[in-house]
């Protein structure tokens, strides 16, 4: 824990990876940990981890990276937090992220940007960009990140960092501060696919604070793998949209050699597959998850969370006020098109229609997984882009999330692994698989790892 935190202080003056350290009360931990002697059962005994800051833990600052949760202290932990405590882990500190997770490079936090660490004029993509620069740093061995549309595989994918979002319903949600929440799902963004696997093994299971979570039984995914890994005979798509012509050359390239490699290994790779709705993936989700934004973020009224506008007079006055000083740009662009979507006369123009679309997208997926075991692409159609380049352009912005968001939107799980590098900057190979087969994509990692 102690050479966590100097490593922070080595690298994080110019990475900006945390929004709120936890020193004092983790060194703590770790001396009773030392103390009490490790006990056997504990599978994660003074291991030094970090935890998205849209995560609430009890007694501990949780912002969401927004002005109207800024001096937010939650009384209560998340289950994947308590669940994380009752393995004995040390919390070094809350990541930075994009307001209420929404983005895809962390500018839109409303504190500061992080900065990728493989190159600091480059952002280190989003929403859970200071997860990925915390591991990438090599600040933690391992961060915890929510993903509604690509938020831990994106900047995993940036950062040349394992991340993986579980199949919707694996990870109780209790605790993770809404944003979609027919999509959002929380996981972990690791240095190794191993730990990846042990670590998401902790947190999922059948809670009864989150009807959504699954009772399926979760496997032993990290003890699974070992020598006898292998992916002979694995059938692997790899849809035609998901190598096109929108795809950067240098990404494609780093792709293909992945593939390659796969085929040497022996698994079967089928690239005469088509996913035809995989264009209209990125409409549908802003127009969906924005409807689930608006209505999830009603609740910070200036009365029973977080920031009141000082000056306000009435109570309409609290809460315009203090929604139109507590929310950032972003966040107000999705509170309106949500708003705007579900509203009596454009619900059947909007919502309904991407809610139809979400039905096509799952259904190209199980089309293909109906006899392929995985699917492949790049995660991004390019790597890591300049910090300022393109958050003027919120649709520039919202094009970079073309493979991620079906994903989401079909409740599929999917990974970000390490592929190769781009000119100098890193490149994620992008793995999904059937619902509840993470061991599958881990079982594919391992072996090319
Ligand atoms: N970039 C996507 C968005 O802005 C995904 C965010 C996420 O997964 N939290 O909505």
């Amino acid at each position: 824990t102690k050479a966590a935190f100097d490593r922070i202080k080595e690298t994080d003056d110019d990475v900006k990876a945390f929004i709120t350290l936890n020193e004092d009360e983790a060194l703590k931990r770790a001396e009773a940990i030392d103390n009490e002697g490790i006990a056997a059962d504990k599978l994660l005994a003074g291991v030094p981890l970090a935890v998205k800051d849209n995560i609430v833990t009890k007694g501990l600052k949780t912002t969401a990276a927004s002005k109207m949760l800024e001096n937010f202290t939650p009384i209560y932990d998340a289950t994947v937090i308590e669940k994380l405590n009752a393995q004995d882990f040390i919390n070094v500190g809350k990541t930075n992220l994009d307001e209420f997770a929404m983005g895809g490079s962390t500018e839109n936090s409303a504190f500061f940007t992080t900065h990728n660490p493989w190159d600091l004029t480059r952002v280190p993509g989003g929403s859970s960009g200071g997860s990925a620069a915390a591991v990438a740093a090599g600040d933690v061995i391992g961060a915890l990140g929510t993903d509604t549309g690509g938020s831990i595989r994106m900047p995993s994918s940036y950062n040349n960092v394992v991340g993986l979002k579980p199949t919707y319903g694996r990870v109780s949600r209790w605790g993770a501060i809404a944003f979609g929440s027919s999509f959002d799902q929380i996981g972990w963004i690791t240095n190794s696919v191993k730990n990846n696997a042990l670590l998401t093994e902790i947190i999922s299971g059948q809670d009864d604070h989150d009807m959504t979570s699954s009772d399926r039984q979760v496997p032993n995914w990290a003890a699974n793998l070992n020598e006898n890994t292998n992916v002979k005979g694995l059938r692997i798509a790899v849809p035609k949209e998901y190598l096109d012509e929108g795809i950067q050359p240098g990404v494609r390239a780093v792709i293909n050699n992945a593939l390659k490699h796969f085929e040497e290994l022996g698994a079967i790779i089928d690239a005469d597959v088509s996913m035809p709705h995989t264009k209209y993936g990125v409409p549908a989700y802003y127009i969906l998850a924005s409807s689930e934004a608006s209505s999830n973020l009603q609740r910070y009224d200036g009365i029973r969370y977080g920031f009141r506008a000082p000056d306000a007079k009435t109570l309409e006055e609290v809460y315009v006020k203090s929604r139109t000083q507590g929310f950032g740009d972003e966040v107000k662009r999705r509170i309106m098109l949500g708003t705007f979507s579900l509203s009596a006369g454009f619900y059947d123009a909007y919502f309904n229609k991407a809610a139809k679309i979400r039905t096509l997208i799952a259904q190209d997926f199980a089309n293909v997984l109906k006899d392929h075991d995985l699917i492949m692409g790049p995660t991004g159609a390019n790597p890591a882009f300049e910090i300022g380049s393109e958050i003027a352009d919120p649709k520039t912005m919202y094009m970079n999330d073309i493979l991620t968001v079906p994903v989401n939107m079909a409740g599929l799980p999917a990974m970000s692994l390490p592929a190769g590098f781009d000119n100098g900057l890193p490149v994620g190979l992008h793995i999904i698989g059937k619902a509840f087969d993470e061991q599958t994509i881990y079982n594919a990692g391992y072996v090319f790892e």
